[in-house]
């Protein structure tokens, strides 16, 4: 066993001597799935397939990281991969649902939008999250079936709320990084038209590590600005924006990431961050969104500040169309 480990290690190091290419640096790595006979299979085939489960969990690790196969592994991938065959069930079969969380005017407390939240009730391991199904959706490329399915959804609610006459001004639809593919920008436009619906009623949520791909995302969001959907960066803060990429950006507002209004306003290091993201959207146009806000004193010291949007549980859960009317009818009662 340790020669072969050696050997891998020095077939790393000798990988990750850097290549120019194209005027770039690059340095190559490699991730090492290990099996052995015949502990763990008896024949090459069965072999390599033990191998390739390590190699997964190596993949998943990150760069360099070497995994040796155990049945606890290949038990791991085979529930993983059966999640994701129930996922892609769920799509096609509409079992999925959206939820719609209420983001209101920090000022006038009026109903700006709503975001819309994908849920899934699996049959046997009950409502499961997004922050769940999201990452392994895009692991797995069900991704874009997942995000389709979620816009058609999206907009065809919102023509239902406007034939209805229910005022619900705007939707927010959190955009995974995979979906932001040439041809992207096209098929909104053609949803929207479909549905006969203004772009301006539509907002588009992408994170910091969209952005962090190259230049062709700038791009695309130009070209859906210019039709004029709404664009916001979710969950502000935390990832890599870097102050140069933003200023080029045709974005139209920051939502701060909860863990900075979590324990607000006692954090002294919030409460700077908070100021300094408002003093940046505010230079650069940008509304600004505090996500997750819960408490009646997290929203007087936001709306002190003078952050414009307000999204949390003090407001609004996520909650079923038909709640979400039922909710706004309340309020225009009340
Ligand atoms: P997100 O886009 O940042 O959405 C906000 C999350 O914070 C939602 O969690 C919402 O329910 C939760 N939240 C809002 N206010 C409060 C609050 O006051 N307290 C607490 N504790 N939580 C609050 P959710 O619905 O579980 O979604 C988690 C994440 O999953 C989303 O974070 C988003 O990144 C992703 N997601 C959800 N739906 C979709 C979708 O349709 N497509 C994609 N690509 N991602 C989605
Ligand atoms: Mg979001
Ligand atoms: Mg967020």
């Amino acid at each position: 066993m340790r020669i072969s480990l050696a050997a891998d290690v020095n077939c790393q190091q000798t990988l990750a001597k850097p290549l120019k290419l194209e005027g770039h640096e690059l340095i190559p790595s490699a991730c090492v799935g290990i099996s052995f006979f015949p502990e763990d299979a008896a024949d090459a085939q069965g072999l390599m397939q033990a191998a390739e489960t390590a190699l997964y969990r190596a993949k998943e690790r990150g760069p360099s990281s070497i995994e040796l196969f155990t049945p606890l592994l290949a038990e791991r991938l085979q529930r993983k991969f059966e999640v994701a065959s129930d996922l892609r069930r769920a799509i096609q079969n509409d079992e999925l649902t959206l939820n719609y969380q209420p983001q209101v005017d920090s000022r006038t407390k009026a109903l700006l939008g709503v975001e819309a939240l994908v849920r899934w009730q699996h049959p046997v391991n009950g409502l499961m999250s997004p922050a769940t199904f999201i990452p392994l959706a895009e692991e797995l490329g069900l991704i874009g079936l997942l995000g389709d399915w979620v816009l058609e959804k999206a907009m065809a609610q919102m023509a239902r709320w406007r034939d209805q006459g229910h005022p619900v001004p705007q939707v927010a639809v959190n955009i995974a990084p995979q979906q932001l593919v040439p041809g992207f920008a096209d098929h909104i436009r053609d949803l929207l038209a479909r549905h006969q619906l203004p772009a301006s009623m539509l907002e588009l949520e992408i994170t910091e590590s969209a952005l962090e791909r190259d230049n062709s995302i700038i791009a695309l969001l130009q070209a859906l600005r210019d039709m004029g959907v709404l664009l916001a960066i979710d969950d502000f803060g935390t990832g890599y924006s870097s102050l140069a990429h933003i200023k080029h950006l045709p974005v139209t507002c920051l939502k701060i990431d909860k863990v900075f209004i979590d324990d607000l306003p006692d954090d002294a290091y919030d409460v700077a961050i908070i100021r300094t993201v408002l003093a940046l959207g505010r230079s650069l146009g940008f509304r600004v969104l505090a996500e997750g806000v819960e408490s009646e004193e997290q929203f007087l010291f936001l709306a002190e500040q003078g952050i414009d949007t307000i999204l949390g549980y003090y407001f609004g859960k996520p909650m079923e169309a038909g709640v979400l009317e039922q909710w706004i009818d309340n309020r225009t009662k009340g």
